[in-house]
C-alpha cells in the first residue's frame, strides 16, 4: 500500500529529524524550545493506539505494525524453545 503522507505538502522546516525514538524525541524537544524554529519529526509507520502505552501488554504487541519485528540470529545456547532458536528482539516504531 502506498503511504500518502509523502504527497502532502507539510511546509518548510529549519530541522528535519528522522526517527522519534530516544534521541530524536529529545532533540526535537530541545530544538522546539526556540518557538521560531520549524521542526519536522518523522517516525515510521502510523500512530499507535493507547493500548501500546501499557507495558504489561508487550506480549500482545509482538508482530504488529508498531514493532520492527527483529529477531536474533539462531542461538546455540539460548532461545532453545523458539522456532529456529531465534529470540524476538523488540524495537518499537
Ligand atoms: C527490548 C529493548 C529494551 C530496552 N530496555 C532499555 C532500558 O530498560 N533502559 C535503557 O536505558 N535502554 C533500553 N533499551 C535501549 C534503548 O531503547 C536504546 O538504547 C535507545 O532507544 C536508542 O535510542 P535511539 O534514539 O538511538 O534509537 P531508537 O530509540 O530506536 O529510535 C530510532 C527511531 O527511528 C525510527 N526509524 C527507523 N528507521 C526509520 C525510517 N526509515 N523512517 C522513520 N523513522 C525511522 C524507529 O522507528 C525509532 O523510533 C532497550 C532496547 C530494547 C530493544
Amino acid at each position: 500500500m502506498i503511504n500518502l503522507y509523502f504527497f502532502i505538502d507539510c511546509g518548510t522546516f529549519d530541522h528535519i529529524i528522522i526517527g522519534a525514538g530516544a534521541a530524536g524525541a529529545v532533540a526535537a524537544n530541545r530544538l522546539s524550545e526556540d518557538s521560531v524554529r520549524q521542526i519536522l519529526l518523522v517516525e515510521a509507520d502510523s500512530p499507535e493506539t493507547n493500548f501500546a502505552d501499557i507495558p504489561a501488554m508487550l506480549s500482545f504487541l509482538q508482530e504488529l505494525e508498531y514493532n520492527w519485528n527483529y529477531e536474533t540470529l539462531p542461538q546455540a545456547n539460548a532461545c532453545l524453545g523458539l522456532v529456529g532458536n531465534k529470540c524476538k528482539y523488540h524495537s518499537g516504531k
